[in-house]
């Protein structure tokens, strides 16, 4: 068999079809099993157990097709079992499995690397890591940015996600579910403002930013802080895209003060937003860049990638772990990276965004509940207001997204506030498939009305 990039819905009929109730009897009963079996901390948005994916659809174990609009959370951007992904996962898997690159390396870790420093923002020296989770590529990127500038403090900002262990958490600004009960964190992590164009009262990015770095000043002082990082489209905390010039103001006090800029671009990276990187978006280059999600297909892998005097900071052997740049995970960011540059699927992403921003207008005009329609790319979200109101309604959030996966599509939401219903379709849905779940979508507001 050929592999085309055209390809890439893994032999499954493009359609949504119901033949139970959702979930069906199969689920409810791997659900049972599940309460018994996996922790209740471990919390499931859909209980319908999925067996096939491809193209934009997920099949459960009932039989039903469910259209896919949120990627596994941002992770399979180039499709569920993406022809490049598994063959040459299946191939890897078939040579070696693991030899952990820290002992006998191999040259998959090194070609995604250059990957890696071929695609990011900039045409400086760059150096890359491998890492499991973007959690503990965050991590990574504090440690470097630490040893580089032998500074300790750190600066994130409000609404900012970063991942679930101990140092991420507190990075994280997101109490519930995130931290609640999880303390202490650790220290030497300062929030400040972040720019939330809806929520700001009339404030530009530019100003935000400068409330922000005047509280660094005031109440940190710049010369203690080793690391700024910024998500360029903050992802749970509400798709929020910052306002016209604060992520540049951001990187520009970063770069006046000798403090590491870091883009964490684990959900906005790899073609998401209609660019390679949405730093981009915001003409920014960032000192390092934190990556995962969409890298590699649904492999587990995440990247940190930056400028070489930085990255090479640090002592050998002070970077690194058993499994970081698993060689089957490799493969897969590899045959993803392939996909993304031969289907020009940054261009796929602003396609989609070209279907979705209109319809969703249109559903707008009839229902004034939605108070913002923000994005970029194949990355959209809406945010659930009382109407006439910034008054967030997180229950209407909540029953327009029961009622879509009830009827075939899965939907996330997300925020703050929990009031925002967030899009991430894989870049392979079709647009017959993207115009049906927004079709659901709508049906969904008059129901819910
Ligand atoms: C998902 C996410 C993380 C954490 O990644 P994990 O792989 O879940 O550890 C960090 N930052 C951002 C912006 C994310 O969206």
């Amino acid at each position: 068999m050929t592999i085309t990039p055209e390809r890439t819905d893994n032999g499954i009929a493009q359609e949504r079809k119901l033949v139970t109730s959702i979930p069906g009897p199969a689920s409810v009963a791997l659900q049972a099993r599940k309460n018994a079996a996996v922790s209740g901390g471990v919390g499931v948005t859909l209980p319908v157990y999925i067996d096939r994916a491809g193209g934009g659809i997920l099949i459960d174990v009932d039989g039903n097709s469910l259209i896919d609009l949120g990627s596994g959370i941002a992770v399979t951007t180039v499709g569920n079992a993406n022809p490049y992904v598994s063959a040459n996962v299946a191939e890897q898997a078939a040579k070696l499995t693991h030899t952990c690159f820290m002992v006998t390396p191999y040259s998959g870790y090194v070609e995604v690397c250059e990957a890696l420093n071929r695609l990011t923002p900039g045409n400086h020296e760059k150096r890359s890591a491998l890492f499991n989770s973007g959690a503990e590529a965050v991590e990574n990127a504090v440690k470097v940015a630490r040893v580089y500038t032998k500074r300790t403090a750190v600066v994130v900002v409000e609404h900012g996600y970063h991942g679930r262990t101990n140092l991420t958490m507190g990075m994280t600004a997101k109490n519930m579910p995130y931290k609640e009960g999880f303390g202490p964190f650790a220290p030497e992590i300062y929030r400040v403002p972040a720019s939330y164009p809806y929520r700001d009262r009339g404030l530009s990015g530019e100003e935000m930013a400068t409330i922000a770095t005047t509280r660094i000043e005031k109440e940190i002082g710049a010369h203690n802080v080793a690391a700024i990082m910024i998500e360029p489209v903050q992802g749970e905390g509400g798709f929020i895209v910052p306002g016209q010039g604060y992520f540049a103001a951001m990187a520009k006090f970063a770069k006046d003060n000798g403090i590491v800029f870091i883009a964490d671009e684990i959900q906005s990276g790899f073609c998401r937003t209609g660019n390679w990187f949405a730093s981009e978006h915001e003409g920014v280059v960032p000192d390092l860049i934190t990556t995962a999600k969409g890298i590699a297909g649904g492999m587990p892998l995440a990247g940190l990638t930056g400028r070489a005097e930085i990255m090479d900071s640090v002592h050998a052997g002070g970077l690194g772990g058993t499994y970081g740049g698993n060689p089957v995970a490799c493969a897969g960011a590899l045959g993803a990276i392939r996909w993304m540059e031969e289907t020009d699927a940054n261009a796929r992403a602003r396609e989609i965004e070209a279907i979705m921003v209109p319809r969703l207008r249109e559903i707008q005009s009839a229902h004034p509940t939605i108070g913002e329609i923000r994005g970029r790319g194949a990355m959209i979200a809406i945010e659930l207001v009382k109407p006439g109101t910034i008054e967030p309604d997180a229950a209407r959030a909540a029953a327009l997204n029961k009622f879509c996966h009830e009827n075939g599509v899965i939907t996330l939401t997300t925020g703050t506030y929990g009031n925002v219903f967030r899009f991430l379709p894989p870049l392979t849905i079709s647009n017959e498939l993207l115009n049906e779940g927004l079709d659901v979508l709508a049906a969904a507001f008059e129901a819910t009305a």
